[in-house]
């Protein structure tokens, strides 16, 4: 058989509509040491394909993430496929809380060198000995309390425009740099107790473990990242230690929790919370513009780029950069603080 899907997307789609049974939507991740990933991803794929199984699954040779739909009628024999791989038994489930089943159209398996990029070798560190994981209602109870740090391992386009209350939010730009960051920043504080999020928990498995190796001796994190714990403070009616919008990777860009707006227009310095890319594709900086800014600048984020959209005759943003240029968004602050020292100065 073949291990890859040769359907066109318009005729996938148009099945997927079709179907008269109904999916379940679930994800799952594990660091898990894999000796051949390319041979595991292709007895996966035979398994799964088999089930009607849709998604989009990344494997890499220290483990698996997981974004799937699995037809409900072949949900437990789905569920018996995993006990046949040692890094799938036992695996933590978790299930979309708002579920139309129809996320996925095919199945896409991709074998990547690592799960999150960190610029480190294969074994410069044991990524499967992680940290203590927290429930969200385990997380908000230490969140704030004495002697205890709150570590965002996010980026700053993220952390930026939403956080947990007096974390310690480091001006990184990718997952590499925010490791060194932090280590750095931490040096004299190994033996604090450091709770971790991101937005998943998939970042925070890694650097939970990163940290471990570094010397750090009591390291935590938000097991589920922000989303769960979202879920889980809504069902127990607390008041969300989390501020602002937690960013995710889809069109909306993020996802408010609380309601209140923390980050502010890098143009007019009004609250603002809303990501945008220059409009002129040769620059594409992410960076957060008002709707009076994106008005009065052609959604552009300098003068230059308004000359040159105007100058080539390039029309709005284009979708296959829908989430920007993300190792230049520091620019786009430092081109705040430009300007408003320019301000200041008149
Ligand atoms: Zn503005
Ligand atoms: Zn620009």
């Amino acid at each position: 058989m073949q291990l890859h899907n040769r359907i066109n997307k318009e005729e996938l789609k148009q099945r997927l509509m079709e179907e008269t049974f109904s999916r379940k939507t679930i994800s799952f991740y594990k660091y898990h040491y894999l000796d051949n990933p390319q041979e595991f991803r292709d007895s996966i794929y035979r398994d799964w394909f088999a089930l009607n199984c849709f998604g989009r699954i990344y494997i890499a040779r220290e483990g698996i993430n997981a974004q799937m739909s699995v037809p409900e009628h072949y949900f437990d024999a789905f569920l018996s496929t995993l006990g046949n791989y040692g890094i799938l038994n036992d695996i933590p489930i978790k299930y979309a809380v708002e579920d139309n089943g129809k996320s996925f159209h095919k199945l896409a398996i991709k074998v990547r060198p690592k799960l999150v990029a960190d610029g480190l070798d294969d074994g410069a560190y044991d990524v499967t000995n992680v940290g203590n994981h927290l429930s969200g209602l385990e997380f908000h109870e230490l969140a704030g309390k004495e002697d205890t740090l709150i570590v965002d391992m996010r980026n700053f386009y993220e952390s930026e425009i939403g956080r947990f209350e007096g974390a310690i939010c480091p001006q990184a730009d990718t997952f590499r740099e925010e490791l060194e960051i932090v280590t750095g920043m931490l040096e004299d504080k190994k033996d604090k107790k450091i709770l971790l999020y991101c937005t998943g928990g998939i970042r925070c498995e890694k650097a939970s473990a990163y940290l471990k190796h570094q010397g750090f001796s009591d390291v935590n994190q938000l097991h589920g990242g922000v989303l769960e714990y979202a879920r889980q403070i809504k069902v127990a009616n607390l008041e969300s230690k989390f501020i602002g919008k937690n960013f995710v990777f889809d069109e909306r860009l993020g996802e408010s929790i609380n309601g209140q707006i923390i980050s502010r227009c890098h143009q007019c310095g009004q609250p603002c919370d809303t990501h945008t890319n220059c409009a002129n594709n040769s620059c594409h900086l992410l960076f957060i513009q008002c709707p009076e800014c994106a008005k009065k600048h052609n959604g552009c984020c300098t003068p230059e780029c308004i000359e040159e959209l105007h100058g080539m005759g390039i029309n709005g943003n284009s979708k296959a950069f829908q989430f920007g240029n993300r190792k230049r968004y520091r620019k786009s602050l430092a081109l705040v603080n430009e300007e408003q020292k320019a301000q200041s100065t008149k």
